[in-house]
């Protein structure tokens, strides 16, 4: 790395994407070409001689953000919030500079311990049980995506569980889920050899919420050991993706533990709001669980990818994706003396994800990202009352419906507004005349 040709680039880029973020609002939020656009765009092949900065830039103008729906547009609600921040943004430079591989505590002890600390942290921030915090038995990490985390642990809980019973039984594992659960869950399930026919999502209705009924599960893990089966993975929601419903954390915990299974509690969009004490109600039964995550490239300011994973024993995590070639071999772990993030997650090579997230808690504070947090939650609740005034709308849930995600950093009160007004004026034309 040229450190004088960084300097030079690196102010034309960051002048470019601060242009970017200036005119955001000027684009479309969706991308409006169709399918193979590029291709007709960009040379058949690789340049064989160095082109100028300027030039890509120009590319980038013209040819890719044509192509780029802008999920930190103000006026983005589709999916869910996925932010980033100048404080993620500052982290992911930094950590793209340091460009380590922090596999083993060694590889860059930084890394390692401050991924710890930081976790410590967010857990604490969370009033999360102590025994998710890295001083005893659990600890937190961070992998990159929700659905990393939740194979993690059902791997985990799969070993054990097999530990127990014998390899043998397999085929007869049993996984819990409902059908509001992310499909991460079923991938999971695919990825960890259990049976397809072995993934159970449990039927919600409106009755609860589509929340998980717990007699529902105990008759199931009831019928499931009946015939032979074992039950032993079960998984919560906090802030289901499709209506941000909530599981019953302890009942379903206390179910889990009667039966020798793992209770993961998945809260990847909607836990970053329990930082906010009038908010940590949802995560009540926490203490039930086994393994906890939250996605704070979600809706915590943190540029993708960043999905934080507590457990309680981490050394179900290690037992399961633990290996240990010589190459890879140093004092320091050999002597136990240290955590080697290689061996709770799938790849072996990592980056330096938490220096983004420090910076986002440094740079912002608590208060500010509960300030934050608050603020979205109420202009949802905005757009909430815009809907109860018109009524030709209604605001439900669990049948076909408008989604509307609120949770762009640059959103304010006058981009709900335009939204709505967008709605209701299709509505007009869709029902051939305005509001009364
Ligand atoms: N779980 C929930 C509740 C989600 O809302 C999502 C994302 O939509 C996921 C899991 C999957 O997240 P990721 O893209 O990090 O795997």
């Amino acid at each position: 790395m040229d450190s004088e040709q960084l300097r030079e680039y690196g102010h034309q880029m960051v002048d470019f994407i601060a242009d970017y973020y200036k005119n955001i609002e000027n684009y479309p939020v969706l991308s409006q070409v169709e399918p193979g656009y590029l291709r007709k765009l960009l040379p058949d092949a690789a340049p064989n001689r160095p082109e100028s900065l300027q030039n890509v830039l120009d590319d980038v103008q013209s040819k890719i953000l044509p192509g780029v729906t802008h999920w930190q547009s103000p006026n983005f609600y589709a999916y869910y919030p996925s932010n980033s921040s100048v404080a993620g943004f500052l982290g992911e430079m930094l950590s793209a500079a340091i460009n380590m591989v922090g596999f083993s505590w060694i590889t860059s002890p930084a890394a390692t311990e401050l991924e710890m600390i930081v976790l410590d942290w967010l857990g604490k921030l969370l009033k999360l049980p102590q025994e998710f915090l890295s001083p005893g038995h659990g600890g937190g990490v961070i992998q990159g995506t929700a659905s990393e985390a939740v194979l993690v642990v059902l791997l985990a809980a799969r070993d054990k569980t097999l530990r127990r019973v014998g390899k043998s039984a397999l085929g007869k594992l049993v996984v819990y889920g409902s059908d509001q659960t992310h499909s991460a869950l079923q991938k999971a399930c695919q990825i960890g050899g259990v049976h397809p026919e072995n993934c159970r999502l449990l039927k919600t209705d409106s009755s609860t919420n589509y929340a998980l009924p717990p007699e529902i599960v105990s008759e199931a893990i009831s019928h499931d050991i009946s015939i032979g089966l074992i039950p032993f993975f079960l998984c919560g929601t906090v802030g289901t993706t499709s209506s941000a419903t909530v599981d019953p954390l302890y009942s379903l915990g206390k179910i889990a533990k009667s039966n020798d299974m793992w209770f993961h509690v998945d809260a990847a969009y909607a836990g970053s709001a329990c930082i906010c004490p009038e908010y940590r109600k949802y995560l009540d039964g926490v203490e039930e669980a086994d393994s906890f995550n939250m996605n704070a490239h979600k809706w915590f300011l943190t540029n993708f990818d960043c999905s934080t994973l507590w457990v309680k024993d981490r050394n179900a995590l290690i037992q399961s994706l633990s290996t240990n070639p010589e190459f890879l071999k140093n004092k320091a772990s050999q002597a136990n003396l240290v955590v080697d993030y290689k061996d709770w997650q799938i790849p072996l090579g990592r980056r330096f994800r938490s220096l983004k997230l420090w910076m986002v808690l440094r740079l912002y504070g608590v208060e500010n990202l509960q300030h934050y947090l608050r603020n979205h939650i109420e202009l949802a609740k905005y757009f909430e009352e815009c809907v109860g005034q018109d009524s030709r709308f209604e605001a439900l849930s669990g049948m076909y419906t408008l989604r509307f995600a609120v949770g762009a950093p640059l959103t304010e009160r006058r981009h709900i507004a335009a939204a709505w007004k967008v709605l209701q004026d299709e509505a007009s034309t869709l029902l051939g005349a305005p509001l009364q």
